[in-house]
């Protein structure tokens, strides 16, 4: 099981996407990354093999910052534990997405998109789906609209944290098969594997069901479920705090 955590707020949200990362090593991984939209609205990526803390230190060396972003803990399944397999993966330095999972027909998609010109970075199942989502987004104009046409293109399990240049205040979640929960903060937003990795910055969580992709915007939340149809999620509070559960 790999880990995601995802944030977007009004302040550098880099060191909570880091301490996420931290918080959801239990679950076991072999590379670690990730990427968020500066303030001139590129896409910042910083990715290392092996522990998250060889990850902090190259952003000690590397700085981010940025109000928006994303981060992964991977655990390999297609392609070997390296830099270039790591996630996020990118597209065209326009989309960045991290993914949980395994995307069972990335071959044949493959295939399709090698003959439509596209370079391929890596060796993972993930990187069709980065691939997918920017070239719907150059079609559609629209990152939500993009991801929901490239997921209904997707065999197998995912879970999915994806932003775009340009956008400080969006990004956008889907879930089938793998878990992800999003943390509600004080006009902050979070995406994470697991309530743990949010403690301390989210005390409510909606947690996402099968087929469900989140617009999340510095605005609020919308979540729109496999059919497309606009729906309402639980919002669940945790009595659980980072202390308490020996995460401090
Ligand atoms: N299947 C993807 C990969 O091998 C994601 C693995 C994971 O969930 O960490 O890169």
């Amino acid at each position: 099981m790999c880990g995601i955590v995802g944030a977007l707020a009004k302040r550098d949200i880099s060191k909570v996407l880091i301490k996420g990362l931290q918080r959801l090593e239990y679950r076991g991984y072999d590379s670690a990354g990730l990427a968020v939209i500066d303030e001139g609205g590129s896409i910042q990526r910083r990715r290392m093999q092996g522990k998250v803390k060889n990850l902090e230190q190259l952003i000690e060396e590397k700085p981010v910052s940025g109000f928006c972003g994303i981060s992964h803990t991977r655990w390999a399944t297609h392609g070997v534990p390296s830099k270039a397999n790591s996630h996020p993966h990118l597209c065209g330095d326009a989309i960045a997405l991290v993914h949980n999972g395994i995307i069972e027909n990335h071959e044949l998609l493959r295939k399709q998109q090698q003959e439509q010109g596209h370079d391929f970075d890596s060796e993972t199942d993930t990187e069709v789906v980065v691939h997918a989502v920017h070239d719907h987004w150059l079609q559609f104009g629209d990152l939500l609209k993009a991801v929901q046409e490239t997921v209904k293109r997707l065999e197998g399990a995912y879970a999915l944290g994806v932003i775009e240049k340009d956008r400080q205040d969006r990004l956008i979640a889907a879930r089938k098969g793998s878990p992800l929960v999003i943390g509600l903060g004080d006009n902050e937003y979070y995406i994470a594997s697991d309530v743990f990795a949010l403690l301390g910055e989210a005390s409510k969580f909606i947690y996402l069901e099968d087929g469900d992709i989140a617009d999340i915007t510095i605005n609020g939340v919308t979540i729109y479920d496999a059919s497309g149809k606009e729906v309402t999620r639980a919002i669940n509070e945790t009595e659980l705090k980072a202390d308490n559960v020996g995460l401090g």
